[in-house]
């Protein structure tokens, strides 16, 4: 099966779902909400390629992470892929999987935008459905607005104390190298400031080298 284009991952979180988890995020995304905090993620340009396998061993290296997500970009448009990952990080250790999705439930399983799509929703306990709408964003929950929803596909995680829906929001701000990554579904002012912050950082780099 075909390599993975992935735009990030990070390995140990506990701002992307219950337990501390690993993520990935994918590079690509046919939708273009307005206010997405990730828009370098949208574009289908190749990107990081990762073997499934490979990224699976990677994502599991720290023995504390008992949970994938997976997030983007479009998750479901690259189904064939994270299935595989999933399953191999399942052989591994036993590992929940939350994944976000810009596509309704319905329409993945009616009309899947992708092959495989049917088997990584086999494989998901918590799928965040929907598109992101910056007015609906009320600042609550591990969705970005409002309108997402919370689907419990397996049960497995639904009586975990978690509250998808309503909790209050939490992010972490990761620094690789020269890169910075915000993870988590932030408070909605805290994205700008984020990206202000990023873009200051860069230019006393630029400003130092010259
Ligand atoms: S679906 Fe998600 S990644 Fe795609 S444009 Fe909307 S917010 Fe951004």
């Amino acid at each position: 099966m075909g390599a993975l284009n992935v735009a990030a991952t990070w390995v140990g979180t506990t701002a992307l779902g219950p337990g501390r988890r690993s993520v990935v995020w994918v590079q690509g995304c046919p939708f273009h909400c307005a206010g997405c905090m990730s828009p370098e993620w949208i574009p289908d340009v190749p990107a990081r390629s990762a073997e499934p396998a490979e990224l699976a061993t990677e994502l599991l290296a720290d023995p504390a992470i008992d949970g994938l997500t997976f997030s983007g970009g479009e998750p479901m448009r690259q189904a064939a892929g994270l299935s595989e990952l999933i399953r191999a990080a399942r052989r591994i250790r036993d590992t929940t999987l939350v994944c976000f999705s810009g596509y309704r439930l319905e329409r993945l399983r009616t009309r899947p935008p992708a092959p495989s799509v049917a088997e990584l929703l086999d494989e998901v306990d918590v799928l965040i459905d929907g598109l992101y709408v910056s007015t609906l964003d009320d600042g609550r929950g591990l969705r970005g607005s409002s309108n997402q929803r919370v689907h419990q596909l397996s049960g497995r995680l639904a009586e975990c104390g978690y509250d998808f829906s309503e909790r209050g929001r939490t992010a972490e701000i990761a620094v690789d190298g020269r890169e910075a990554l915000l993870i988590g579904v932030p408070p909605p002012a805290l994205v700008s400031v984020f990206d202000a912050a990023v873009d200051q950082v860069r230019q006393s780099h630029i400003g130092g080298r010259s």
